[in-house]
C-alpha cells in the first residue's frame, strides 16, 4: 500500500490542519478504497457501481435482466445479482471502517450493457432459455442514437425499479453485516443519478426508503441513512431549489455538467478542445478545469438554492474537477463541504484544499 510518510506526510498534516473541505475518493473497488485511506481520503464520494457489473456471470445476469420482457425475468436475474452486489458494499464499508460512502445507483448508458456479438447474444438467449433471433430484435430495440443524453441513471430505476430496489437492499444488508463486524456505525449515503426533475428523485426515494424500512424491521435494527442526488444536468441546478426539498446531500457532476452545459461530447471533445486552445478560443480545458463562468455558475446557482431551500445541506463534487486545484479554489469559494477524487489524486487535493482555505482566511 503506498503511504504518505516523512517529510511530505508532515506538509499533508500541516494541510490537513487548515483545510476546511474534506476530501474523499472515487473508489468501487476494494484496491481504490484502500489506496484512498492510504493516501487520506475521509470517506467515499463516488462509488460508481455500473463498474461492478462488467464482468463474467455479473454482466451475463445483467443482460438477462436489461433483456427479460416481464418483472419476473427482472427479478430473477437481480436475485442473482443481490448477494455479489451486498458482499461488494459490505467489504467497501469494511474498508471505510465509519467514515461516509455514497453509493450512486446504477448509471450506465444502457448499451453499454447489451450484447454485442452473435457469440455474447447466444450466451444470454442460452442462459435465459429463449430464441437467439428474439434475443436480437429485443437487443436492437433498445439501441440509441445518443445513448449519452438517453436510457440512463435514473431513468433506468424509473423503467427497471427493481434495479434500485435490488441496489438498495444489498446497500442496506451490508450496512447491518459491516456495522455488526467492525462495530463503527455505518451511515450510507444513496445517491440517484441524472437527476433533472424533482419527480424522478421522488418516486426513486420512495422505493429506497421502503426497503429500508423492510430491512430494518427484518433486521431489527435501525439504519441511518441519507438519499441524495447528482447535480448534473443545467435544469437540475436550475431547479436545486425544488429538488432539495427531498435531496439529503447534493455531489456535483461536473463530467456531465459540463457535457450538458457545452453540448459538447465529454467522449470526444478532447481534439478540437486542443484546437481550440491553440487558437486561443478558450484557455483551458472545461473537462480538467471548471469553466467558472458558465459550469461553476451553475454550481454556485445549484449550491445557493440547496441551501436555501434545505440549510445545511451535504455538498460536494464528484466529477473529475474534484481533483484539480483550480477548480478545487473554485469549490471553496463556493462553500462546498467535500471534494471527491480519484484515489491517486487525493493527496493534491487535500493539498490544494488547504491552499485554498488558506486564501480564503487572508482574503
Ligand atoms: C459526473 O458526471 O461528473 C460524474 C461524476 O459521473 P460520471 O462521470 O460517472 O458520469
Ligand atoms: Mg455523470
Amino acid at each position: 500500500q503506498p503511504e504518505l510518510s516523512g517529510d511530505f506526510g508532515r506538509i499533508m498534516e500541516w494541510a490537513d490542519k487548515t483545510r476546511r473541505m474534506k476530501v474523499r475518493a472515487n473508489a468501487e473497488t476494494p484496491v481504490d478504497a484502500r489506496t484512498a485511506r492510504s493516501f487520506g481520503a475521509e470517506g467515499i464520494g463516488l462509488c460508481r457501481t455500473e463498474h461492478m457489473f462488467f464482468e463474467g456471470e455479473r454482466i451475463v445476469a445483467m443482460r438477462e435482466m436489461i433483456l427479460a420482457d416481464n418483472e419476473k425475468g427482472r427479478r430473477a436475474a437481480l436475485d442473482k445479482l443481490l448477494p455479489m452486489q451486498r458482499s461488494d458494499f459490505v467489504e467497501l464499508f469494511e474498508i471505510m471502517h465509519g467514515l461516509p460512502v455514497t453509493i450512486r445507483l446504477l448509471d450506465p448508458p444502457l448499451h453499454e450493457f447489451l450484447p454485442k456479438t452473435e457469440e455474447e447474444i447466444a450466451e444470454v438467449a442460452a442462459a435465459m432459455n429463449v430464441d437467439a433471433d428474439k434475443l436480437r430484435e429485443r437487443t436492437d430495440s433498445l439501441h440509441e442514437t445518443n445513448p449519452m443524453l438517453g436510457h440512463r441513471g435514473c431513468r433506468l430505476a424509473i423503467s427497471y425499479p427493481e434495479i434500485a430496489e435490488m441496489q438498495a437492499r444489498a446497500i442496506f444488508e451490508a450496512a447491518v453485516e459491516a456495522a455488526k463486524s467492525t462495530g463503527a456505525p455505518v451511515e450510507p449515503e444513496i445517491m440517484v443519478p441524472l437527476v433533472g426533475l424533482r419527480a424522478e428523485l421522488d418516486f426513486v426515494k420512495a422505493r429506497i426508503d421502503a426497503i429500508a424500512v423492510d430491512v430494518m424491521k427484518e433486521a431489527d435494527i435501525k439504519i441511518n441513512y441519507l438519499v441524495g442526488t447528482m447535480i448534473e444536468l443545467p435544469r437540475a441546478a436550475i431547479r436545486a431549489h425544488s429538488i432539495a426539498e427531498v435531496a439529503e446531500f447534493f455531489s456535483f457532476g461536473t463530467n456531465d455538467l459540463t457535457q450538458t452545459t457545452f453540448g459538447i461530447s465529454r467522449d470526444d471533445a478532447s481534439s478540437f478542445l486542443m484546437s481550440y486552445q491553440v487558437k486561443g478560443i478558450i484557455e483551458q480545458d472545461p473537462f480538467v478545469t471548471i469553466d467558472i463562468d458558465g459550469v461553476g455558475e451553475l454550481v454556485r446557482i445549484g449550491a445557493d438554492k440547496g441551501r436555501a431551500a434545505r440549510p445545511g445541506i451535504k455538498l460536494g463534487i464528484c466529477g473529475e474537477h474534484g481533483g484539480d486545484p483550480a477548480s478545487i479554489h473554485f469549490c471553496e469559494e463556493v462553500g462546498l463541504d467535500y471534494v471527491s477524487c480519484s484515489p491517486f489524486r487525493v493527496p493534491i487535493a487535500r493539498l490544494a484544499a488547504a491552499q485554498a482555505s488558506a486564501k480564503a482566511k487572508n482574503a
